[in-house]
């Protein structure tokens, strides 16, 4: 419920931290994140709703794509390959490409080319979470 906050907080250290919440990226549940979590990537509630992204094909591959999107704003598929690489080796401008088109055709992110010949800039327009975009349009596994 939002407005709601425990009346006291209290962390192990007695050093008061601002609490930071979030919505869950599948069920939309206000969570909290703990201090260490904070500069983590944690976009899900639990661990059931974690597991839920990871039960469809290239679920947490897509997640990944669309939550960077979703966060960082307008990227092209060199930007995405850059970041990516950091946790999928084997991300290339191509395989990324070839993911975007997917989610192109389900209208989830819009593509525009500047020049010719040059990469093509993505943006997600999806007013959905990407935890709900995979359970809606991707396969289980
Ligand atoms: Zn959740």
């Amino acid at each position: 419920m939002k407005g709601m906050r425990p009346l006291k907080s209290s962390s192990p250290h007695g050093k008061k931290h601002q609490p930071l919440t979030r919505e869950c990226t599948v069920c939309r549940r206000d969570y909290t994140l703990t201090h260490d979590e904070r500069r983590g990537n944690q976009r899900f509630c639990s661990r059931d709703c974690h597991r839920i992204v990871t039960s469809y094909k290239k679920g947490h591959r897509d997640f990944l794509l669309l939550t960077i999107l979703q966060e960082g704003g307008s990227m092209t598929s060199h930007d995405l390959a850059r970041i990516t690489t950091k946790f999928w080796k084997s991300a290339t401008q191509r395989s990324i490409g070839l993911i975007m088109k997917a989610w192109i055709g389900r209208g989830i992110i819009s593509a525009v080319r500047t020049q010719p010949k040059r990469p093509y800039t993505y943006t997600f327009e999806s007013d959905l979470y990407p935890g709900e975009l995979i359970i809606k349009h991707c396969r289980k596994k």
